[in-house]
């Protein structure tokens, strides 16, 4: 696995944009597979799980293997996640880290941990 890390900023409405910093991991094919076969393998056991209670296991079952398969086919496609994210509100001007996680696209909403508004993380180009 490589990080990189992406300048970006953040936006809010009526401010003028703040720099930030964004720490992207780029996974290879096999650490794709991996992330899926958690997920995948996550679902699969609490569909085992539910099997022998009467009455949940029909939908805890199906259920459970439809988000074990939409799920893990979602992660596989994730080649670039989120490994951290930091940066100055716009607002309040508080340095901070945002919890952000997930697939790297953008733009994606934060919240300001110290103000509570909300922000957006953009790219560089606009
Ligand atoms: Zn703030």
């Amino acid at each position: 696995m490589t990080t990189r890390t992406e300048r970006l900023h953040l936006e809010g409405f009526g401010a003028a944009p703040a720099e930030a910093r964004a720490e992207v991991a780029v996974l290879t094919p096999s650490e794709r597979l991996k992330r899926a076969a958690i997920v995948f393998g996550a679902f699969i056991a609490v569909a085992l799980i539910a099997l022998p209670i009467p009455l949940v296991h029909f939908v805890v079952v199906p259920t459970g293997l439809l988000l074990a398969v939409v799920l893990g086919l979602l992660r596989l496609r994730d080649g670039e996640i989120f490994r951290g994210v930091e940066g100055r509100c716009p607002f309040c001007g508080t340095e901070q880290q945002f919890a952000l996680f997930g697939r790297y696209r953008l733009p994606r909403t934060v919240d300001c941990a110290h103000c509570h508004r909300r922000l957006t993380l953009e790219g560089d180009q606009p």
